[in-house]
């Protein structure tokens, strides 16, 4: 189900139409779908039907405090990665009994703000990080709620900079050594094990993956209970992948089932988390960008817009896809291929190579899929100001990110005092 459609040759966004939101915010900007966050998120919480479940929304995927407070209102719960991440969630209203604090250097900082707030659980990466949990934790005096991620070393099967769960990777516990980790956490006087939790890897289009880490995590479960280790909720992270471009990810049906069936088959009941943010928000948003100038070279026609990399980062950084639409289907020029790329002053800043676009100077253009790892990834690079944000609700467009100004670009930096 798609909130950004056709009407009349115009790319709407639900019921508004996109050039008028340009017309009056400006460019480049991105814009929001609440009907769409609300379904997606629904979607996928009604999939379990009733069996106890939590959603941590994964914030790092869009971080707004409207649209994280469009899901605490919904009853979501979040997956943070970072103390501005958890202070986001509180911001927007979100319930901290139903966050989970993800990260592999968490500092005592944010550790000490997590447990004074009563988070639902701090997923550990290594055993360096109890200890720190645990002195933490006695400093004030407090239990704090653990989970280890565990690593099950299973290939996911996506891009290797979104792949989280194989032994190479940065993240988790291996197997191998949680065992003996959660033995030590049980003896800990300040830490409560809670769970066990694991994330392998985002953009995720099969159950495979999905199942065959439950398993594993499944196994340590009962591993875990044969020594008077009760785990009380599995975490089984996000990375269910969407449409990009012609994608055939799992139904969110599709993969609650087979979560639920891998449950069922060790005949386990317990409580499932899962961390979801491309699913909830990848196709809840598109960013807006008007044409600059159309440059032809011997070999190539760009279409030069007004958004960079620094605007939409995931192009450069995976090769990722984005389609990108004409917001008017009804133009007088003819089709050509053009390499669709940003005013940065990098070779890599392109949004969009070879496709096929009838395109002249001041057309405005959608790149769709930018719900996700869009506007939480952009950044400042060759001074340019952080694009606005739109969040479509019913007849309204409300602004929930105002476009940075000049004086945003140097607070905080300071000349130095004069001889
Ligand atoms: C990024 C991340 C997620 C969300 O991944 P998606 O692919 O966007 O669903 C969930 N959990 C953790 C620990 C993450 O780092």
């Amino acid at each position: 189900m798609s909130f950004f459609k056709y009407h009349n040759g115009e790319l709407r966004a639900e019921n508004i139409s996109l050039s008028k939101v340009a017309e009056t915010i400006g460019t480049p900007c991105y814009v929001y779908s609440r009907a769409a966050f609300e379904h997606q998120w629904t979607t996928l919480d009604s999939a379990f039907g009733d069996y106890p479940h939590t959603i941590c929304y994964a914030v790092k995927a869009n971080s707004n405090i409207a649209i994280l407070n469009v899901l605490a209102r919904l009853g979501s719960g979040f997956d943070v990665v970072s103390e501005g991440e958890l202070r986001r969630v509180l911001a927007a209203g979100g319930d901290p009994s139903k966050v989970v604090f993800s990260g592999v250097a968490k500092s005592v900082a944010e550790l000490e703000f997590a447990i004074s707030n009563g988070v639902r659980s701090i997923n550990i990466e290594s055993t360096a990080e109890l200890e720190r949990v645990q002195t933490v934790a006695a400093a004030l005096n407090a239990t704090a709620s653990i989970a280890f991620r565990v690593n099950p070393d299973v290939d996911p099967e996506t891009h290797p900079y979104i792949s989280t769960g194989m032994d190479k990777a940065k993240f988790g516990v291996p197997m191998e050594a949680a065992f003996a980790a959660y033995q030590r956490a049980a003896e800990l006087p300040n830490i409560e094990v809670h769970g066990i939790a694991c994330h392998i890897g985002s953009q995720i289009t099969k159950t495979s993956p999905f199942s065959d880490s439950l398993d594993i995590v499944l196994t340590m479960v009962k591993r875990l209970a044969s020594q008077g280790i009760q785990i009380k909720q599995l975490d089984l992270g996000g990375g269910l992948g969407i449409d990009y471009q012609g994608e055939t990810p799992p139904t969110a049906q599709e993969y609650v089932n087979a979560m639920l069936d891998g449950v069922a088959a060790h005949g386990i009941d317990l409580p499932i988390a899962i961390e979801p943010g491309r699913y909830i928000a990848g196709n809840s948003g598109v960013m807006l960008t008007r044409v600059e100038y159309i440059k032809h070279n011997e070999s190539k026609n760009f279409a030069i817009v007004d958004a960079g990399m620094n605007d939409l980062l995931r192009p450069s950084l995976y090769q990722a896809f984005h389609a990108i639409l004409p917001v008017n289907e009804n133009s007088n020029v003819e089709k050509s291929v053009f390499d669709v790329v940003g005013p940065v002053c990098e070779s890599a800043d392109v949004l969009g190579y070879d496709r096929e676009l009838a395109v002249q100077a001041d057309d405005l253009l959608a790149v769709m899929s930018a719900g996700a790892y869009s506007f939480s990834m952009a950044g400042n690079y060759n001074s340019r100001l952080r694009p606005a944000e739109v969040l479509i609700d019913g007849e309204t467009a409300h602004i929930i990110r105002q476009r940075e100004e000049f004086d945003d670009l140097t607070r905080g930096e300071s000349l130095l005092p004069e001889q």
